[in-house]
């Protein structure tokens, strides 16, 4: 699962990713952002984390469970209407 992020900034290369526990909220309501996939009417979605270079400032995104993102045939649409086109095999 998610397997070890790298602890080098992505822009600068420097083994220089400040440590702890550093998080995203909106502003207007403290909520986690969250990266949210939605296909087949199914809605997929795993905080997004993010890595901030303590010498350059990039920063950085991760997400660290992808395989929640991948569409799964037991998976069911929030829409309970919702008709869905036939799963292909690109979509896993
Ligand atoms: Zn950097």
């Amino acid at each position: 699962m998610g397997g070890k992020v790298s602890r080098h900034c992505s822009k600068c290369g420097e083994n220089t990713i400040i440590p702890g526990d550093i998080g995203l909220r909106t502003s207007k309501d403290m909520e986690l952002i969250m990266v949210v996939r939605k296909y087949h009417g199914i809605e997929k979605k795993v905080p997004l984390f993010p890595q901030v270079c303590g010498k350059c400032g990039f920063v950085d995104f991760y997400v660290e469970d992808y395989d929640t993102l991948k569409v799964n045939p037991e998976d069911r649409p929030i829409d309970p209407t919702f008709r869905r086109p036939p799963l292909q095999e690109f979509d896993f």
